[in-house]
This record gives structure tokens, sequence and C-alpha cells, in this order.
């Protein structure tokens, strides 16, 4: 990406070395996110030029001398946030929040604050530590997660991004039980994610509101049980559904206003987490005498809550034991030099998930030289 709303390119740039604390990936997939969308056309405003794409996996090439946790030959997955360990945030298991990792990751360099990619010896930023949207990609030794052999590395890839903020949110924040109920907003990679997770949870009653009905009957293939189009009536049927309201409500969507749908629909004593990004000027509010009388709780959750290293590779094994379908999550998959057709696929919401599939072999998946959108 040479600046915000400019054609992508594919160019070839220099790769400097790995630091001691970095390893050099070579990509085998990569996933799209709206993310990726939203900064090439200004509204996550991020420094270019840079090498988009925050969803990977690969095999290393080097690792650095510090490196210890993976090696040359290694499957890996890749966290777009790194942590750094000591740091309290690190300490107390919340490595989303780590205070090391936030001002490099918003100044587009490396944990150090510098860069390894340069195109005629001048610098190129990188994006959310990763620049996937590469054939290779120097990253911070953190953000390499070991995986198992056996996993296809485009379902690998998504993990790093949509599948992990969406079942985090709803294993690591709202913390699901069996037979509660739970409401998603939002049909997308995210909230489809967190519908496996709650349905792996033991839900008992899944239900998923978007505006786009085919959505909601793809939610339904991965366990949704009821799908709703928003409306005047929404919050009162979501009530009727559920016998009063829902134990626990995901916003996978982040739009105006659906905080207060999901705070009206949901139980005394209930969960709200919210996933989805809302605009940088929204200020939601809230009924402060329900907020005390009913108890309910209202969080945020950002990457899942998660502790990428510890469940990247649990989502993994229970997409290799059957039980999470992640490879259903993947529409269709695109060269490199067809990344505008697959974000056109997208912007068209043709897509569960696009990816990008540098090794067919390793990928799982194979590029058929056809677009959804022609
Ligand atoms: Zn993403
Ligand atoms: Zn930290």
């Amino acid at each position: 990406m040479t600046a915000p709303d400019e054609p992508l390119e594919t160019v070839t740039l220099e790769l400097d070395d790995p630091r001691p604390d970095e390893v050099l990936v070579r990509l085998a997939a990569t996933g799209i996110c709206a993310s990726d969308a939203h900064t090439h056309s200004g509204r996550i405003p991020s420094p270019s030029p840079c090498v988009l794409g925050h969803e990977g996996a690969g095999v290393v090439e080097r690792a650095g001398a510090n490196v210890t946790h993976v090696g040359v030959g290694d499957h890996v997955a890749l966290s777009w946030m790194p942590s750094c360990g000591v740091c309290r945030h690190c300490v107390s298991g919340r490595p989303v929040l780590c205070t090391a990792a936030a001002p490099a990751l918003l100044a587009g360099t490396l944990l150090d604050g510098t860069v390894r990619l340069h195109r005629d010896g001048r610098p190129v930023s990188h994006y959310s530590f990763l620049s996937t949207f590469a054939t290779h990609t120097v990253v911070p030794a953190a953000s390499a997660i070991r995986i198992g052999r056996e996993v296809p590395l485009a379902v690998a890839s998504l993990v790093g991004c949509g599948i992990l903020t969406g079942y985090g949110a709803v294993v690591n924040k709202a913390r699901v039980i069996p037979g509660s109920s739970v409401l998603i907003f939002g049909a997308g990679g995210v909230g489809l994610s967190a519908v496996m997770a709650a349905r792996v949870s033991g839900a008992g009653q899944i239900l998923v509101v978007d505006p786009v009905a085919s959505k909601l009957e793809e939610a339904k293939i991965f366990g949704a049980t009821d799908g709703l189009v928003p409306s005047e009536h929404l919050v009162e049927r979501i009530r009727d559904l559920s016998g009063g309201g829902v134990d626990y409500a995901i916003d996978a969507a982040g739009g105006e206003g659906i905080l207060g749908q999901a705070f009206a629909a949901t139980i005394p004593g209930g969960t709200i987490v919210c996933v989805g990004m809302p605009d940088v000027h929204a200020r939601p509010s809230l009924p402060g005498p329900e907020l005390v009388r009913d108890e309910k709780i209202v969080t945020g959750s950002l990457y899942g809550s998660s502790r990428p290293s510890l469940d990247i590779p649990s989502i993994l094994r229970q997409y290799a034991a059957g039980v999470l379908p992640l490879d259903r999550m993947i529409t269709q998959a695109y060269d490199l030099d067809r990344i505008d057709h697959a974000f056109a696929d997208m912007h068209a919401g043709l897509l569960k998930r696009g990816v990008v599939v540098f090794d067919e072999a390793l990928a799982g998946f194979a590029t058929p030289p056809v677009t959804l959108a022609a």
C-alpha cells in the first residue's frame, strides 16, 4: 500500500535479516480482514507506504540468536499482538494489554522501533507487526506461535485475527456455560467464530442478528439456533425467543445503537461483551439505574482477551479433532496479484473469509483463476 486509497501494488521489496528476538517466516497463506480494507481506505490510520496483512501462517526460515521457542522448519501461526512478558499486564495473564506492543503497532515498526522493509533503500512500514501480504516477513519472535503440522496453513492463518477474536470473546471473556443463551450481533468472520465458540461451550440457544438474511442461514450451519434481521421490535423478539432475555450478548458488529439493544436484551446479571470496533467518535449511553439494579456486566474484549500462545494451538487442536469447522470459514483463495479482486469480493459481501495462498500444498487450498464478483 503506497498511500490510503491508492491502488495496491505487488512489488519486490528488500527484507532485512531477523534481529536476535525476531524470526523470518515464509508465508503459506494469509487471511484478508476488514481491518486491512479499513486501513487501505484511511478509516484506520496507519503509516504508509506499508505492507498490509495481519493474519498469516507459514514456515520459519531463520530464527534470531535469542529465539528458543521456534526453530527453522517449524510451522507457525502469527499473532499481531506480541507481548513483552514482563509488563504488569503480561505478568497478570492479560498479554493483549501489553504496554510495550501497542506503541510500536501504531508506529508501523517492529518492537525495537525500527523496520526491516525497504524499497530502493527507503523505509517501508510494517502493519500490525506482521505484514502478511508478502511471500516472506520478519516478525517479533513472540508473534510466531508454533502449531502442529497436521493443520492446513490457510486455516491456521485465520486463527491469528478473526477467529481468535470471536472465539475468545465467548470463551475467555463471557465464559459461556453449558445450557445458556447467547446473542451475537454480526455474522461476519468474527461473529461466526463466536457462534462456533458458543456451540462448543454448550450454549443451548445461539441467536444471531445480521441485516443480510443469507448470512443468517450460514450462521445456522455453524451452530446458530435462531437468525434475526434487525427490526423495530428486535429486543422484544429476542426476549420472547429466550424466555425473558439472553444470558450473554456479544457485539461483533460495533455499529451505532447495538450496545443499547444488547443491554436491553440481556437478563439481569447477564454479560455484554463489545468486540466490534465502534466509530472513533462513538459515545454509547446506557440506562444508569438498570446498570445498578440489574447487575449487568458490560465489558470490552480485544483480540479475544487471549493468551495467543495458548489459545491459538488450542483452537487448532479443536479444529483437528473435528469440533471447530474452521475450514468452512474460507470462501475463496486468491493469488497475491489478485488481491484487489479479493478486496472487491469482501466489499461485495461475498466472503466469509478470503485467503491469499502462496504455497498451495502447505496452505491446503488451491487458488482457482476466478473471482466471485466477476
Ligand atoms: Zn483482523
Ligand atoms: Zn507486556
